[in-house]
């Protein structure tokens, strides 16, 4: 059994350590400590340095008591969106929510304390386990970027989990790709009431472009967004620049590719309409598109090691876990890519990246003792197979 008074003391004290990303430093240091305290070899590797962060991620390598065990990943991060600072956890029976002026940072803190809380009964209570390599990130929020360039010489563990996601009762181990888009968008400055046909109205091939595309849910497995416009000084200019930001994401490639190239061609087919000529020079309307793969898909099979050791764990327990696919990038998807094959098991955290970000306690408690219940399971498998 895991200790609930004192897991939701640690969440409760972890949230109230400020820590929106590129500002980790303060958790990141408490972090450390209880791993220290907890005899694990602890890291902090130049990832902060990388990203224009004050601290890098944690790396806390924990020795395992099954001599022969493989070690395992357990990673969760440490940063929160904002707004996150001065957070003051409302604490209502078993529901703790945020006072509604910040988020309440149980994403991602409620993993945090799931992992340490695990570790701290596999010492306590003598469970023999794998030697455990816990990473906390960084900069998750802003682009899985701590994950992106964790220092992946200081981590052992090949395979693994993510604490990242909301019901324990689920393992996200499908999730998409997305691509990044800036759009520039480019007409030619005029005066609005004096010469406006010497003029190409930028904001207007945006429009034009947009209305075009197909955005939103494209279909089962495919979104996209324009998330972002910005153009225009005054009315009587017409508008020589617009840009636009956007994204789309898709658990198939090929859809993404399709539906990058649809969008890069609406805005292209709108420029193309618009041509001026003023004193023999001639002007079209034109658009600068940078598409960038923010982040790879994830595919971990049902049949993979890790799904199989999570799902014979929770039927032990007399609980049934299912694997599906997420919306979502998580630090997993950067981990899958960097050869850890990992899954991402919920903690509780609800109304996540919202002032109304709540959890139950009884979620994340139910999701440290199926953590627990995971690295028992590892390590009996380890002493079996070892003893074959
Ligand atoms: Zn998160």
């Amino acid at each position: 059994m895991i200790n609930q008074e004192r897991i939701k003391n640690l969440l409760l004290e972890l949230v109230q350590i400020d820590s929106v990303s590129r500002e980790e430093r303060e958790v990141a240091q408490r972090v450390r400590a209880i791993c220290e305290e907890l005899g694990a070899e602890v890291f902090i590797d130049d990832a902060g340095e990388k990203v224009g962060g004050n601290t890098g991620n944690v790396i806390a390598r924990f020795p395992g008591t099954v001599p022969s065990a493989e070690p395992i990943m357990m990673s969760a991060h440490m940063d929160t969106v904002v707004p996150g600072k001065g957070v003051k956890p409302v604490v209502e029976g078993d529901i703790i929510r945020s006072d509604g002026t910040t988020v309440l940072g149980g994403d991602d803190k409620s993993g945090v304390a799931v992992i340490l809380e695990t570790i701290r009964c596999l010492q306590e209570q003598d469970i023999p386990h794998a030697p455990i390599d816990a990473v906390f990130s960084i900069c998750e929020e802003v682009g899985l970027l701590g994950a992106k360039h964790v220092d992946l010489s200081k981590v052992r563990a090949r395979y693994g989990l993510v604490f990242d996601s909301d019901d324990p009762g689920f393992l996200f181990t499908r999730g998409p790709s997305s691509n990044h888009f800036e759009f520039k968008i480019y007409g030619l400055e005029s005066h609005a009431g004096v010469a406006p046909e010497q003029g190409i109205s930028a904001i207007k091939i945006a429009a034009e472009g947009i209305a075009a595309m197909k955005l939103g849910r494209i279909d089962e497995e495919t979104t996209a967004n324009i998330g972002v416009i910005q153009g225009g000084a005054a009315t009587n200019i017409i508008t020589n620049l617009v840009t636009l930001k956007g994204e789309a994401r898709s658990l198939d490639d090929a859809k993404l590719e399709a539906q990058s190239r649809h969008m890069v061609k609406c805005l292209e087919d709108a420029a193309a309409k618009y041509e001026v000529s003023v004193d023999g020079v001639t002007t079209r309307g034109r658009v600068e598109s940078h598409v960038t793969r923010e982040y790879h898909s994830m595919d971990v099979s049902d049949d993979s090691r890790v799904v199989r050791l999570v799902k014979s764990a929770a039927a032990r327990m007399g609980l049934d876990v299912k694997t599906l696919a997420s919306g979502g990038g998580c630090d997993a998807n950067i981990f899958n890519k960097l050869g850890i094959e990992c899954a991402n098991l919920g903690t509780g955290m609800r109304a996540i990246h919202t002032v109304k970000e709540w959890l139950d306690v009884k979620d994340m408690y139910a999701s440290a003792e199926m953590t627990l219940e995971i690295m028992r399971l590892n390590g009996e498998q380890a002493r079996q197979a070892a003893g074959k």
